[in-house]
């Protein structure tokens, strides 16, 4: 084996290494320019989520520069110290750096380290646990306020009666809107949004957390899958998940393929937070198909959108296989998820599924 101390390892390592180490090390999104690769500014912010991209690595150096909080250049190195000190973290330099970025192979530096007891590192603990966040339940009775009604306007999209008893979608009689419950991965209650009908309503958006008594009942959708609670079990038997913007869109795939077979969860957003697709992991899936709105009416705007999709699955083709549904047929209209068009359209994308 090449002998190597920890310079010529700094050095040696490649862009996909880099990016592998810095995106286990918990940033979720990545940039690539020129002459960088830019990262969550995870050195000095424990949730990735709130960080900004605005840790450059620089390629041409090797070395890591933060332009917000830590404002100074450091190696690979001291980015995995800064980690474990931020997380309060116990790690060993050995075990739980150099091993870690060598890839298990031993480094002249270290030689005369004496590695006669078993050692477990903390970085695969680490890794597995991330980032734990709890969302505070909140009382079913609240749901009581609503009825359940099936409202047309659903049902004449082709959601049925039975899916929305499934789901416990409600209705409010006094707000004219459709109500949406939002579970959490064990089944309680976290969230309550709501679908208005009312145009003068729809003008601040169609969905939005629902208010009671002066409450709003929101949560951070990043940090939940919708309908998740309710497919995880199928989920873990085909080893598969499909991931689409909003909550109608798996109550759309609930109605088309049944309940027993529903393995479609909603980000209720636009975005794909790492801690969802950790949420997936947990629940037994392998595979994972991005189902996302269709967008991009001119060519520049179609290919924006196609590259956004495929960096997403990149950013998790490492821990997970990863597809996403591309509209090259033009069975869609813009805007339109790809559940919106009935149950052949969607199979007909489905089987033409861009796998990385
Ligand atoms: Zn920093």
């Amino acid at each position: 084996m090449k002998k190597m101390d920890l310079k010529k390892l700094a050095d040696s390592l490649t862009e996909e290494d880099i990016i592998r180490l810095v995106t286990e090390l918990g940033s979720d999104e990545y940039k690539m320019t020129n002459d960088a690769i830019i990262f969550k500014t995870i050195c000095h912010n424990i949730d990735p989520t709130n960080a900004k991209l605005k840790l450059y690595y620089y390629k041409k150096n090797k070395k890591f520069h933060c332009y917000t909080d830590c404002g100074d250049n450091f190696n690979i190195f001291e980015l995995f110290k800064r980690r474990y000190q931020l997380l309060g973290i116990k790690y060993n330099f050995y075990n739980d750096i150099v091993l870690k970025i060598s890839k298990g192979i031993r480094i002249d530096d270290f030689n005369n380290f004496s590695n006669g007891e078993e050692y477990s590192s903390v970085y695969e603990k680490y890794k597995q646990n991330e980032i734990k966040v709890e969302i505070p339940t909140i009382p079913k009775s609240l749901l009581n306020a609503f009825i359940f009604y099936p409202t047309t306007e659903w049902l004449s999209e082709g959601i049925t009666k039975e899916t929305m008893e499934q789901f416990d979608i409600r209705y409010s009689i006094s707000g004219n809107k459709i109500i949406i419950p939002h579970y959490n991965y064990d089944g309680d209650l976290i969230g309550i949004r709501c679908r208005f009908l009312n145009d003068e309503d729809i003008e601040n958006g169609k969905y939005m957390p629902v208010q009671i008594e002066g409450v709003t009942y929101s949560h951070p959708l990043g940090y939940n899958l919708y309908g998740l609670n309710l497919v995880k079990d199928n989920i873990k038997k085909y080893k598969m998940a499909i991931i689409v913007e909003g909550e109608k869109s798996v109550l759309l795939y609930n109605s088309y393929f049944g309940f027993s077979n529903n393995i479609c969860v909603a980000v209720c957003g636009s975005s794909l937070h790492r801690y969802q697709v950790n949420l997936l992991l947990k629940a037994g899936a392998e595979r994972i198909v991005i189902a996302f709105d269709k967008e991009g009416d001119s060519w520049k705007e179609k290919s924006k959108y196609y590259n956004k999709l495929n960096e997403i699955c990149q950013r998790y083709n490492n821990i997970c296989q990863m597809g996403f549904i591309y509209d090259t047929k033009n069975l869609l209209s813009l805007k339109d998820s790809p559940l919106d068009r009935g149950k052949d359209t969607f199979l007909e994308l489905y089987k033409n599924t861009i796998w990385i």
